[in-house]
């Protein structure tokens, strides 16, 4: 009833589009979709549009589509809406042939390009990737990200105007569909990506009838319920709307402006987007009557505004001027709402034709067809009273090539998000991240624990050094640990402040550990040397009496020598008389030990054995016996600078080797020397390095040698030398480290 008395154009908006674009008609023939492109393209091929549509049909066969009709009816309903924006050829061939390469078993891309042409090949190819793209609704985070996603790697925007026209038709048939749950999936999908797209290319009217489907398709309940509040409220307000309708009309008269009035219909999904959002009731969204006033001219816009805000008091608030300042996607219109008699809210929307067309086509209005070459153009953009070169600025910083509208196709890659990388988890997780970004930055957006415990990263699952870069649409998959840790040379591998950040604070928490297990041991050796056993030992007591907030408080101020092991020893232990450790590493395998470790065919039976302190031999040396009078048989590594000076007197030498015993078992210190730039933290990754090598640190020293350089000397508690030698290798491997020697006597001061 509401119906009939309210005589809008906007009511009828689908009727004013081509035949065929609706469901409920037919669909058109290959003659009437190639009239209707000619209609507007007169150099059209015709043949050619011809050949596209029977190569659909022919190719989809006995497919069918869930309501019954024939597949290809689906393709050839596409290319119908793409026909009514008025898009070129090889987009209308593009929509018809966009689910040949998915769907039909023995078509391929280069087939389309053989028959119908790069382009066509390269439009269906962008269509085909971007139906592979695997949105997952978790939050509008992720909806939001999706949607850059595809306006950064769509290169071409027609690619995307195929992609919403195939949207919008599947939306129109989705209650086909018969498991709710894909129902569901699509509707979501449509609403969280496909209806924004829409949008953002100013495709409204395609936006609205996408929203509305999936509103329907997700929310029948809260639809239902707007759409009969609506139809009440219309109905109780229909007199009142033809009289400002006819209002409207005698201010235009009488500024003599012609022009076309066309009632704007509230839509069931924004009215509910406003009730979510704001704590507003029905009649506060919905009791607004608007109108939009059509002109002829952009002066007589700004003319006919003046009228109106003559006529009536407007709202200061809700004036908008999107004419002299366009929305991004070139919307331009003026916006006001005046309160018109009988205290009615009306909100008008004025504008030309041209501005008028750009709302309906959005982007696709400024397609339009010129010198046999298909643009961007600027002329027609300069003729909708938009200044082209803003325009196209805001339109996504199109990539104008040389400001050649003809180059434009060529060159119209989406230069929005160039400061953008985007890069999916493996479970097809979109992740959006400042260009240059690397793995690990990766990790650290996907979630803290996972950059916590990165240990690695295969990009499209080829493993890859961590100082990849990141390219668009990498699918990235982090190997991780079991344990956190930072990424050695982290600075290096990340640029975003988070794992910056997260890497830092992880590697201050290593470093305290490192220094508490160094000061442990020191602490621990200390007690053995004045006969306690550690064991036994109370150390909460000792770190109380010692003034410590803790155990490992005392431990750690230990290992940063913040601290002193005689004062501890001393407060805690009152009455031991605390000698000062030398600060020499001590042995692990003592004198005591060697008997039974090192054999040799000319050693005397009961000779004494000392270890060299010059070079620490460890079982896996090579190795070599002096005989000194005094101290019996010092052993030595071959390469120790010691033997060196005994070389004139071979007399004292015996051939020395380790026994399977001295291999198995019992631990032995090896001393070396590491070279390292001399940066914060360098000493903590290094006993990281170490630790995980599962050596033990019991005495580290640290000298600056050059500027930006220092030496860290480590006593290393090892099974054997190659367990060394792993450690070494370990150390090597780091970012910072220059050099790593096992220390020898000569450099040993
Ligand atoms: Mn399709």
């Amino acid at each position: 009833m509401a119906i009939a008395t309210v005589k809008t154009e906007d009511r009828s908006r689908a009727s004013k589009l081509p035949r065929g674009t609706r469901d409920d008609e037919p669909y058109l023939t290959k003659e009437e979709l190639a009239g209707m492109v000619l209609a507007y393209q007169p150099d059209a091929d015709r043949a050619l549009l011809h050949k596209a549509y029977e190569f659909a049909r022919e190719k989809h066969g006995d497919q069918l589509r869930q309501s019954g009709d024939p597949y290809y009816s689906h393709p050839v309903r596409v290319a119908t809406l793409l026909a009514s924006i008025r898009l070129d050829q090889a987009t209308i061939m593009a929509g018809l042939l966009h689910d040949t390469v998915e769907d039909c078993d023995d078509v391929d891309l280069e087939q389309i390009e053989t028959l119908f042409g790069t382009d066509v090949a390269e439009l269906v190819d962008g269509v085909t990737k971007l139906g592979q793209l695997e949105y997952q609704s978790e939050a509008s985070k992720q909806a939001e990200n999706f949607q850059k996603f595809i306006l950064a790697t769509v290169n071409d925007i027609r690619v995307l105007l195929v992609k919403l026209a195939d949207r919008l038709h599947n939306m129109r048939t989705l209650h086909f569909k018969k498991k709710e749950e894909s129902r569901h999936r699509v509707a979501r999908e449509t609403m969280d990506l496909y209806a924004p797209l829409a949008r953002r290319v100013g495709l409204h009217y395609v936006a609205s009838e996408m929203e509305d489907l999936s509103f329907k398709h997700l929310n029948p309940e809260a639809r239902g319920q707007i759409l009969s509040q609506l139809e009440t409220l219309e109905s109780r307000n229909k007199d009142d709307l033809e009289r400002i309708r006819l209002a409207i009309r005698q201010v235009m008269e009488r500024e003599g402006i012609e022009c076309r009035i066309k009632g704007r219909r509230k839509e069931p999904y924004s009215i509910w987007r406003k009730l979510e959002k704001k704590s507003i009731s029905f009649e506060d969204v919905a009791d607004i009557f608007g109108f939009r006033v059509i002109v002829n001219s952009t002066p007589e816009c700004y003319r006919a505004l003046g009228a109106f805000h003559t006529e009536w008091a407007c709202l200061p608030d809700r004036f908008r001027d999107f004419i002299s300042v366009p929305k991004p996607n070139g919307y331009a219109s003026l916006h006001t709402t005046v309160r018109a008699s009988g205290n009615r809210l009306v909100e008008l929307q004025i504008r030309t034709e041209e501005m008028d067309d750009t709302a309906e086509r959005g982007v696709a209005a400024h397609w339009t067809y010129k010198n046999s070459a298909y643009g961007f153009d600027i002329d027609s953009s300069r003729a909708a009273g938009l200044d082209p070169s803003a325009n196209l600025r805001a339109f996504g910083e199109l990539l104008t090539h040389g400001g050649d509208a003809n180059d434009f196709l060529e060159h119209a890659k989406m230069e929005m998000y160039r400061t953008h990388v985007f890069a999916f988890t493996p479970n097809g997780r979109l992740v959006l991240l400042p260009a240059g970004s690397m793995p690990l930055d990766f990790a650290y957006a996907v979630h803290t624990a996972i950059g916590d415990t990165c240990d690695g990263a295969k990009i499209n699952g080829v493993p890859r050094n961590m100082r990849t870069p990141l390219q668009n649409g990498d699918v990235v998959e982090i190997i991780r640990r079991e344990d956190p840790r930072p990424m050695p040379g982290y600075e290096a591998l990340c640029v975003t402040g988070r794992a910056r950040a997260a890497q830092r604070k992880l590697r201050r928490e290593l470093e305290a550990q490192q220094f508490a297990n160094l000061g442990r041991n020191m602490l621990e050796r200390a007690m053995r040397q004045h006969e306690i056993d550690p064991v036994g030992v109370d150390m909460r007591m000792v770190s109380e009496r010692a003034g410590f907030d803790g155990v490992q408080a005392m431990f750690e101020a230990l290992g940063r020598s913040h601290d002193e092991v005689v004062r501890i020893l001393d407060v805690a232990f009152p009455g031991l008389d605390v000698v000062a450790d030398a600060g020499e590493p001590k042995v692990v395998l003592d004198d005591d030990h060697v008997s039974g470790m090192i054999a040799g065919e000319n050693l005397t039976p009961g000779v004494t054995l000392h270890l060299g302190e010059c070079c620490h031999p460890i079982p896996g040396d090579r190795i070599v016996g002096v005989r000194q009078p005094d101290k019996g048989l010092v052993v030595h590594t071959i390469y120790c600078g010691k033997v060196a000076e005994f070389d004139d007197r071979p007399e004292l030498w015996v051939d020395l080797q380790w026994t399977e015993l001295a291999k198995s078992g019992v631990r032995a210190i090896g001393r070396i020397s590491v070279n390292a730039a001399d940066n914060k933290g360098v000493l903590a990754q290094q006993c990281s390095v170490v630790a995980q090598a599962g050596g033990n640190i019991t005495g580290v020293s640290t000298h600056a040698r050059e500027p930006g350089f220092m030496e860290l000397v480590f006593d290393i508690e090892v099974d054997d030398l190659r367990h060394l030698e792993q450690i070494k290798a370990a150390l090597r491997a780091l970012a910072v480290v220059e050099r790593v020697e096992r220390l020898e006597e000569s450099e040993f001061e």
